[in-house]
């Protein structure tokens, strides 16, 4: 009998941290039959020779929002050019439960997160699940090309307990029917649970009523991963997640951390030592956010529980006097932390193209944000507001310690955000689909060895969302495999990115195979929907 694939020549990093070597695999099932220096047997169905190429496990990216674009297209084409087979969902405390999928698809309009529009086409277009295990259903009928694994949301829970963003404790009756609709989910094949204490509604409940919830979380084995109170500052959040972690006794993941808090990084290495499981994940580099003016009006309109009664309509009456608009200024956040720092793109009119709102408002003697606000309300312009830009702090930073990048405990997460759908220009992050290759690029420039950069994406997620069959090339294991071109493994950088081509994707990944299936071949995507959903240790969905 002939196996299904033989890598031959391969220069092994096999996710363990241990030192590369050369040798040959051989899959067959769907799993890792063969590690040997040399296979005696040589027959196999395919063989690929991997000459003065990396082979490494797939990546596992334990942070992205793409419960709902898999319902639309599952080739995830920007993760597998990266070398990602994995990604974890429901992040920052939305998820695709409780209830049906309606109720799922209300929470994410009202969050911004989808367009009204959206919204509809993904009710149209979808079938309707009422429960985890039928989402899992659909996925698995749809076809994905990588491995889904996913986290209740806290948020979404909350709000469809206690019937909106309420600014107060549950009730008795409404704290067990969270708790009760987490056992569920669990019990469904759930990861864990995510919150997401930055925004309504997860930011009113008090530490107490999160140490509950992670409690049923530990109960069955899950995760507890947080976007953590970032308005308290890093440090304190952090500790509030710890703290957390030690009574409920849960494992922790501390989500998108910036390396802007080094002091945040060392307290979850004290941590770790001192006996809590926890772990953290970052975005490696930022272009901030590049978010389209009907996108942005959206926005505004969830700004206050008024406007939003108002619509989109109501947002444009308030743009147009003095009242309306001293009430959407009252809360910049999404503009920014300074307006006038947006810088405008894909505009209509070219006078206006890559300036910042600051330098357009000076030369007509305004302030940025009436400036903004002007432009806002004007209907014949049309343009993309880039929150951030290119020189937003990028991991591990210049001016960091370099224990940041030497802390064990830190993975990549790419917090991939699900946009519209066919509608890629609505609202972007430039670099995120490069997130992985840029992960790289840093902790090599920073003197972290290869071996400890494979571990960091490969078996410290794996082993912390106990995704027990996964983050390593050992025998036995589901045979998840990249086979990279490594001098040319890459992302644009700040220089070389294109901010009218939200699309980009990275190069030099030649190969990959999940769960045995040639999935990407020469850098090309095929569709083998070999992925999974994926449970805890090692179980299916
Ligand atoms: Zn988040």
């Amino acid at each position: 009998m002939s196996y299904d694939l033989i890598i031959k020549n391969a220069n092994i990093v096999d996710g363990s941290g241990e030192p590369a070597f050369k040798g040959e695999i051989a899959v067959e099932d769907g799993k890792i039959k063969k590690i040997a220096h040399k296979l005696l047997k040589k027959d196999a169905t395919r063989i690929i020779d991997a000459e003065g190429q990396l082979v490494t496990p797939g990546f596992i990216d334990p942070h992205v929002h793409e419960e709902l674009v898999v319902l639309n297209n599952g080739l995830f084409e920007d993760f597998l050019s990266q070398g990602v087979t994995t990604i974890i969902n429901g992040n920052c405390g939305h998820s695709v439960t409780p209830y049906d999928a309606r109720n799922i698809y209300q929470y994410m309009y009202q969050n911004g997160l989808i367009s009204s529009s959206a919204k509809e086409v993904y009710a149209k277009k979808h079938p309707a699940w009422n429960s985890l295990a039928e989402y899992f259903e659909i996925v698995k009928t749809k076809g994905t090309n990588i491995n889904f694994g996913i986290l209740l949301g806290h948020g979404t829970l909350r709000w469809s307990v206690m019937g909106g963003s309420k600014a107060r404790k549950p009730t008795n009756e409404e704290s067990e029917e969270i708790k009760s609709l987490i056992a569920e989910g669990m019990k469904q094949g759930a990861l864990g649970i995510s919150t997401g204490l930055s925004y309504i509604p997860s930011r009113y409940a008090k530490t107490e009523e999160l140490v509950e919830a992670a409690a049923v979380v530990a109960k069955y084995d899950g995760v507890y991963s947080s976007h953590i109170r970032y308005y308290l500052g890093e440090l304190e959040a952090v500790q509030e997640a710890i703290e957390i972690g030690k009574k409920a006794g849960v494992r922790v993941q501390v989500s998108h951390l910036t390396p802007t808090a080094p002091e945040a990084f060392a307290e979850i290495l004290k941590a770790s030592k001192a006996g809590v499981e926890i772990a953290v994940d970052t975005i490696p580099k930022s272009s901030g956010h590049c978010t389209r003016k009907d996108r942005m009006l959206q926005f505004i309109m969830a700004l206050s529980s008024e406007l939003f009664e108002k619509g989109i309509e109501g947002v444009k009456e308030a743009l147009q006097d003095e009242e309306g608009r001293e009430k959407i200024l009252e809360n910049t956040t999404i503009f920014g932390e300074n307006p006038g720092s947006i810088i405008l793109i894909n505009t209509n009119d070219p006078k206006l193209e890559l300036k910042t709102v600051a330098e357009l408002a000076k030369k007509v003697g305004k302030e940025p944000a009436d400036f903004l606000l002007d432009l806002l309300a004007d209907d014949e312009q049309d343009f993309t507001c880039w929150l951030g830009g290119l020189n937003r702090e990028d991991f591990p930073g210049k001016e960091y310690p370099d224990q940041v990048a030497f802390n064990p405990l830190v993975m990549v997460g790419s917090d991939r955000i699900f946009g519209e759908p066919d509608d890629p220009y609505s609202w972007y992050e430039l670099f995120r689909r490069g997130a992985f290759p840029l992960f790289f690029k840093m902790m090599s420039d920073k003197g972290v060895k290869l071996e400890e950069i494979v571990r960091r994406v490969s078996s410290l997620p794996a082993t912390h969302f106990k995704l027990s069959d996964r983050g390593l090339l050992k025998e036995g294991m589901a045979a998840d495999i990249n086979i990279i071109d490594y001098n040319n493994y890459h992302y644009p950088n700040n220089n070389q990115i294109d901010y009218s081509k939200p699309l980009t994707n990275a190069e030099g990944v030649r190969y990959v195979i999940v769960n045995g299936k040639l999935t990407l071949e020469n850098g090309v995507v095929k569709t083998a929907y070999a992925g999974k959903c994926l449970g805890l240790n090692g179980k299916y969905n």
